[in-house]
């Protein structure tokens, strides 16, 4: 009995261990991604371009990404107040572009 216990508890263990992976590399939900860009009025909050909600890909038209104002790195969290709508020129541009921002 004892074995299959320590049994369970490394299960357990392990789908904790994945759950705080998880965590750590959270970026923001569709949903917030998508209030972000509604109280931007879909618009690049740095230069005001008009954005497309879909799109995110460089050469699609109003191309845009979330950007977290705090960066991850700094304990910034993936929420709506930490979220920034920037065209992908504008988001080139801030300091923690590229670090996996
Ligand atoms: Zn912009």
């Amino acid at each position: 009995m004892k074995e299959m216990d320590e049994i369970r508890l490394k299960k357990i263990i392990d789908s904790a261990k994945r759950k705080l992976a998880e965590l750590k590399s959270e970026e923001f939900s569709e949903d917030t991604k998508k209030e972000a860009w509604l109280s931007a009025n879909g618009r690049c909050e740095s230069c005001g371009k008009k954005l497309v909600l879909g799109n995110h890909n460089e050469g699609e038209p109003g191309a845009w990404e979330a950007h977290h104002i705090v960066p991850k790195s700094d304990g910034g969290l993936s929420d709506l107040q930490n979220c920034q709508v920037l065209c992908l020129d504008c988001h080139k541009k801030t300091d923690s572009y590229g670090m996996h921002d």
